[in-house]
């Protein structure tokens, strides 16, 4: 199974989040490990929206990860406990290096290679293909995601190191509420950053239509200026309608993008009401030959893992369920990044 949308400041365990804190002498609020689990455990009646879930959250994360020993352990973590849980064969782990500084304290190379060496011990303890994909921010100056842009070119993949494939792809992620992808300036400088990255060889996925605040014109958007290899969620396609939805469908099957489809976390954001949704947002996407893979996003701060994000979708498949996934299963191996 190929886990190809999981964040790292969402998918590593509170207790190893609370060890390297605890270790660190960080001064927080939390008095004890069990309200700090508590403050991790995302839960859909408490989160408001994805802005919310996205600064509620990773603020904390990010800030204990912020070292090039913690972004270490954290990364060897996700990929150990996607093994164990859910018998994960390839990962691609997305974070945003500028996040993980401590406020410039440490440097972008530190924490990626630390990621790097982080993910080569897991690939070689558990057998796991790994590869990294440096997330831009849409709350990021334009400058800071230049400088992600640089820093993934420096230490992109040169292949497989027995599994280890190093930084494979780029992502644009954060806040959809801004709707930067409306704004024509911003996109065209996005699109020059990932030509940039494109050229030096490196792939291209995009958290678009994941909300209402994007919405398939956003995906619209992303898609004429990019060409992204997959869209991070895409879900808002079930919103268009009449001629955007045959267009952005035309887009979709032409340019062969997948959608990384990640159920809990749209219920738990409250951008689709159940999983019945998403199950009928694959059978929409089968029926348009448009390529799309089951992930996790933030299995943590969800309490899920991948097994469980197949077992959910597949009780609302209904009768092809397993024709279903097994689809899902062969884009993902069709479409990832990294090379085994
Ligand atoms: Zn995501």
């Amino acid at each position: 199974m190929n886990d190809l949308h999981i964040h790292l400041g969402g998918a590593v365990p509170s207790s190893v989040l609370w060890e390297i804190l605890c270790d660190n002498g960080l001064r927080t609020e939390f008095v004890d490990f069990t309200s700090f689990h508590d403050s991790l455990t995302a839960r859909p009646d408490q989160v408001k929206s994805l802005d919310d879930f996205l600064g509620r959250y990773f603020q904390v994360t990010e800030e204990i990860q912020s070292s090039p020993s913690a972004a270490s352990v954290s990364a060897y973590q996700v990929v150990a406990k996607a093994y164990r849980r859910a018998q994960v064969t390839a990962l691609e782990l997305r974070f945003n290096p500028q996040k993980r500084r401590r406020h410039g304290l440490h440097t972008m190379d530190a924490i990626i290679l630390a990621v790097m060496q982080g993910l080569e011990r897991a690939t070689l303890h558990y057998g796991v293909a790994t590869g990294i994909i440096l997330s831009l921010g849409r709350d990021l100056s334009l400058e800071a995601n230049w400088q992600i842009i640089d820093a993934a070119i420096k230490w992109r993949s040169r292949g497989s190191l027995n599994g280890a494939n190093g930084v494979v792809g780029i992502d644009m992620a954060g806040p959809e509420s801004r709707s930067l992808e409306l704004s024509k300036p911003w996109m065209s400088e996005v699109a020059a950053m990932m030509e940039t990255a494109r050229k030096a060889g490196l792939k291209i996925t995009y958290h678009v239509g994941e909300s209402s605040a994007t919405g398939p014109k956003g995906m619209q958007k992303v898609i004429e200026a990019i060409h992204p290899d997959r869209i991070g969620h895409g879900i808002e396609l079930r919103n268009a309608t009449g001629k955007q939805r045959d267009a952005l469908i035309t887009l979709l099957r032409e340019d062969n993008i997948c959608l990384e489809i990640c159920p809990t976390v749209n219920l738990v954001t409250r951008v689709v009401p159940d999983y019945a949704t998403v199950a009928s947002f694959v059978h929409d996407l089968v029926g348009n030959e448009i390529p799309y893979c089951i992930n996790t996003d933030n299995p943590y701060l969800i309490h899920t893992n991948l097994k469980r994000e197949y077992d959910v979708i597949e009780k609302e498949l209904g009768a092809d369920a397993t024709t279903l996934l097994e689809l899902g299963t062969q884009h993902a191996a069709q479409h990832r990044f990294l090379s085994m």
